[in-house]
This record gives C-alpha cells, structure tokens and sequence, in this order.
C-alpha cells in the first residue's frame, strides 16, 4: 500500500532520464515503474511535464550562527533556505563556534539539529594539531561523516596545520584507523601570509602616490585579494596532503578544486590514495572579472578565477574528473560585506549558496553546460556515494528514502534577494533567470516546500555515514 505517487515525470537519474511513476510508502521509495498500470495512493501528484530530480546531497556548507551567535544563520534560517532549494541532505561544515572538535560539541549540534533543521544533516569533525586520539574515536563512534583539516586557511588559528607534516602525517593516520573520511582544505599557508603582506604593503605604496591622497586604492580589490591565494596554494596543499595519504591509505575529498592545476594532480595521485573531490557551483558560474563586479560579495576561498579556469572546471564537473559540486554556503551578513567596499580586507570571504544550489546547477544547464543526468549524478550520487550515504540517499531507487524535487521546466525564475530565507538576505545570482523552478519538494515522502513556500516544520534526522 503507498502513501503518495509522483505520477508521470520525467525522473532524472544518473546517465538517463525517464518518464515513470514513483511509488512512495513509510517515507522510503517502493517502487519505479516506466510502464503499465498506474499507481495508486491516497495522494498522487500529476508531475507530467515535470523534472523529477533526487533531493540534493550537499557535502560542504557552513552554519555559522548554529550556537552561540544570534545574528548568523542559524539552522532555521540555514536549512528553510536549504528546504527551499531542494537541498534535503547537508554536511555540516565544523568551524562555526563552537568548532566541532569533540564528541561534547559534536552532541550538542546533533541535537539542535534535531530540534531545529528542516532537512536531513550529517556533520563534519574537525582534527587539528591540538585534537587527541579519543576524540577522533568518540566523534567517528558518534557517526561524524568526515574529519576535516585545514592545511592553511578555514579551521581558525590553533586549529590549522599549516606546514607542519608531522600533525598532517598523525592525524591521516588517525582518520585512517577509524576509517573516516578526511576532508582536506588545502592551499599554503606560508606562501598566502607573504603573498598577502607584499599586496598590502603595494597598496600603501600606490596610495602614498596618489597625489590627491583621495583616489580608491583599487576599484574593489577583488582582484588582489586573488592574488594572495594563487592556483599554486592550492596545489601545494593538495600535493602534500595527497603524499601523506599515499602513505597512510586514508581516504581523502579534496575541498573546493578552483583550477586546471588542482584537478590534474589530484588526478596524477589517484592511483596512490583513494581520493574524491568538489567544485563549487560558485566557481562553476562566475568569472573573475563577475567577481570583480560584486565588490566584496565575490571575495571567497579560493577566489573565483579566469574564464578559462571556470569552462575548465564545467568540463570536468561534466564529465566527472570531479567527482560533485558544492554550495560552500558561507553566508556572510550583508553589514560585514558592506565594510569591505573601502577596503577589501576587511571583509570575511564567502557567499550564500544553498537556496540557489539547485537553480544555480540549472542555469549551468539552461548554457548548455551540463545535462540534466550530470546534476543528478555531481549534486546527490556522487556525494551520497564517496561519504557512505547511497543508495540511502543521492538516488531515486528502489529503497531509497524519498528524497525529492519536483522542478517545472516551463516556469521560469529571476533570482531575486528578498526570496533568501539565510540571514545573509542576498545571492549574487540575483537578476538571474533560470528557465526551469522548483514547483516542489520532498524529504522522506513528506512535502517539505511548495511555490517557494515551507509546507512543513523542521523535521530533519541526524544521518550517519
Ligand atoms: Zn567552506
């Protein structure tokens, strides 16, 4: 006996697409079925027209404000956001405050997970330098979906690497032991503090001669705060990262790949350790001189690169040299984006991204960048896949929970800021229109937003790899 029937789509799987009807029972699918009679359920709902995608896995987002801040997005604002842009499973990055560094922490985010997010959420532990053995163990008992170290930037001072090998070498080692999964943020962390201290100290310069003392030092600086974080930073980072798990054998997911450079030696080491990697959409999208544009609001880590870097990182999301795209939701507040118009500096990196992760995927598709099957595998497969979720999540298959978007193809979209439920109330996708809207949204069986609306409260579990 089902309970709802999504009734004549056109389901979007991994590597083909097809119309059927899905059968959905206790949350979980039951049944697919291309031909014959039709399915029936107390609900049905005619998706005949309609693109019927797996509800995104997102493996990488922070929620900055989940504990101790009252004005970053919290996981009301964070995961509504999510709800809405058919984002139903999340990874939650560890640096926000408290960072998830111990089982204590890592409790504690579990449970107002679970009190609070409207979409199912994993979370992710950090390792640094200061962590012990037992809090490895705890947090890997405890279901933590990856560990996280951060070679240069990201992890906050006293919680990074850096260039220390003998902390790189122990700590894969001890995500090895536990069989845990080791996200790497790489990049050098020497190279961007010189880099950084000679664009600053060229900056005061060309303003000392100016000869009004009035002129803007730059026209926003985007473009210089790039320079400090080179392709070569990240390479270094992925290099060393990779040559200790070549070592260790300890399972790695490279962070946030912004280059040709990076997808080819995580290639070159893929026979030596068991590897994984991400794109962002943000990268997927813009281009330095869009970033330039948006001011503070196109400062990220790493910076958003050249047109042939993006196309690059288009190709390599179709065709799979990497492996998934990511939102890196890091949703900055308008107010201390603002601050960074005078002086780039003095702004936090990062932009919003979970309510436009699906329509940013499909504006990728709208160019002709991608197939509807290459969303489906790089933003809910994949990720499900290399952190132990499938075919739990990621896949509309037989078993699977019932996870999904229901997106209208002939309605479309202008991205706007005032539709953003995350507290950072912009998206530098606004303007945008995107041919196909999401119409509507389900996690386990259960209508989770319609219209652009929420259609239920925060219902979201603790999932574990
Ligand atoms: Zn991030």
């Amino acid at each position: 006996m089902l309970d709802l029937v999504i009734k004549g789509g056109l389901v979007v799987q991994p590597g083909e697409a097809f119309i059927a009807d899905i059968g959905i029972a206790g949350g979980t699918i039951r049944t697919i079925r291309r031909s014959g009679d039709p399915l029936t359920a107390p609900t049905v709902v005619d998706a005949a027209g309609k693109y019927v995608f797996p509800g995104i896995v997102d493996a990488h987002m922070h929620i900055p404000g989940y504990f101790l801040s009252s004005r970053l997005d919290n996981f009301d604002s964070a995961t509504s956001a999510a709800a809405l842009g058919g984002v139903t499973t999340i990874m939650i990055m560890p640096t926000e405050d408290p960072r998830t560094v111990t089982p204590a922490y890592f409790a504690r985010k579990r449970r107002i997970g679970e009190q609070q997010s409207f979409v199912d959420f994993c979370i992710q532990a950090m390792v640094s330098p200061q962590t012990e053995r037992d809090e490895v163990e705890g947090m890997a008992a405890m279901g933590a979906i990856s560990f996280e170290l951060f070679l240069a930037y990201g992890g906050n001072p006293g919680f990074i690497i850096g260039n220390d090998d003998y902390e790189l070498f122990r700590l894969l080692q001890l995500v090895r032991e536990v069989n845990g999964v080791a996200g790497i943020t790489p990049h050098s962390g020497t190279l961007i503090s010189k880099l950084t201290e000679l664009e600053r100290a060229g900056e005061i310069a060309r303003r000392y001669k100016d000869p009004r003392g009035k002129a803007k030092v730059l026209p926003s600086g985007v473009r210089e705060f790039a320079i400090t974080r080179p392709t070569l930073s990240e390479g270094l980072g992925i290099a060393r990262a990779c040559t200790v798990a070549a070592e260790t054998g300890t399972r790695l997911h490279l962070r946030a790949l912004s280059s040709r450079h990076s997808v080819d030696l995580v290639h070159r080491f893929k026979d030596a350790a068991p590897l994984s990697s991400e794109v962002m959409t943000h990268h997927l999208l813009f281009t330095e001189g869009e970033a330039e544009v948006f001011g503070p609001y196109g400062k990220i880590v790493p910076p958003i690169r050249s047109k042939a870097e993006r196309d690059h990182l288009r190709a390599c999301i179709k065709d799979g040299r990497i492996d998934m795209a990511v939102s890196d939701h890091s949703p900055v507040l308008e107010d201390d984006k603002e601050d960074g118009w005078n002086d780039i500096w003095q702004t936090l990196p990062g932009m919003p991204g979970l309510q436009t992760f699906f329509p940013s995927m499909m504006a990728l598709v709208d160019e002709g960048a991608l197939d509807l099957t290459d969303v489906a595998r790089s933003c809910a497969e994949q990720p499900a896949k290399h952190f132990g979720l499938y075919p739990r999540k990621g896949a509309l298959v037989v078993g699977a929970d019932a996870d999904l978007i229901v997106a209208d193809p002939k309605k479309p979209v202008i991205l706007d800021n005032v539709s953003q439920r995350s507290r950072a109330r912009y998206t530098t996708m606004r303007g945008r229109k995107v041919r196909t809207s999401i119409d509507s949204v389900y996690l386990r069986g259960t209508l989770l937003a319609q219209n652009g609306k929420l259609a239920a409260g925060p219902g979201g579990r603790f999932v574990k790899p």
